[in-house]
């Protein structure tokens, strides 16, 4: 089996993590996703933030339908916060050995990945799939993905250069890094917070369900 891992916020779930996932796992060859809300986000302000179960329900919501996900509460279930580390651990020891587990987000993310829990560990342990995000501050398909490079190497370890032929970063000691050009989804939770707070529609950026759940819940008012 090969499976990837999209862990985040989920603060809500919308439709810019599951189109791009969706991509990826296609692309990849994926037979799952596995989404992962965190209980508390180490790396973003507390408040603000949906409870961790209405975060949960509406993820679960959010692909009720959809066999090419399932929605892990590994991360609810730990007490304190939640590090990916963690959560890697968790599924190499839950899953039969011969699964090809993957770590999947958002390039935003990725460029502050050293500032995460053991994260020299991380690239140990797992082959990454980097995929694109409009509004991070790189749209120049060039540019975005020198920012990648240079990131590796001066920030995690000098030794990765592109393999044309793999579509990837190699390193010697190291599993590698993909990185994928996705149909951008210029959707973020932010910005759902903020319609929601003024009233503004969002049915076109999450799932139908999600939206009901925001309205019948009183959300990010
Ligand atoms: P917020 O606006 O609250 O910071 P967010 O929209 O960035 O939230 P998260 O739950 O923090 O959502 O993101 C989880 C993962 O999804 C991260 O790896 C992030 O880079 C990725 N991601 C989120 N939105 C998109 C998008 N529109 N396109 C590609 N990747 C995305």
């Amino acid at each position: 089996m090969r499976i990837g891992l999209f862990g985040g916020t989920f603060n809500p779930i919308h439709h810019g993590h599951l189109r791009t996932t969706r991509e990826v796992k296609e692309h990849f060859k994926l037979d799952k996703i596995y989404l992962i809300p965190s209980a508390l986000p180490p790396h973003k302000e507390a408040s603000g933030v949906a409870n961790a179960n209405d975060r949960l329900e509406m993820t679960r919501l959010a692909v009720s339908s959809d066999p090419d996900f399932y929605v892990s509460d590994v991360e609810l279930k730990r007490s304190g916060p939640s590090f990916t580390i963690d959560t890697v651990y968790h599924f190499k020891s839950q899953l039969p050995e011969d699964t090809e587990l993957h770590l999947i987000m958002g390039l935003d993310a990725f460029l502050e990945i050293d500032t995460w829990k053991s994260y020299s560990n991380l690239f140990l342990l797992i082959p990454f799939i980097i995929l694109s995000r409009p509004g991070a501050g790189y749209d120049d398909s060039h540019l975005k993905w020198k920012a990648l490079e240079d990131y590796l190497n001066f920030r995690i370890s000098d030794g990765y250069t592109f393999s044309s032929s793999k579509s990837c970063y190699v390193h010697g000691s190291k599993p590698p890094v993909f990185r994928i050009d996705v149909s951008p989804q210029d959707i973020s939770s932010t910005k759902i917070r903020r319609r929601v707070q003024k009233g503004l529609p969002i049915q076109s950026l999450v799932p139908e369900k999600v939206e009901a759940f925001i309205k019948i819940k009183g959300l990010y008012l």
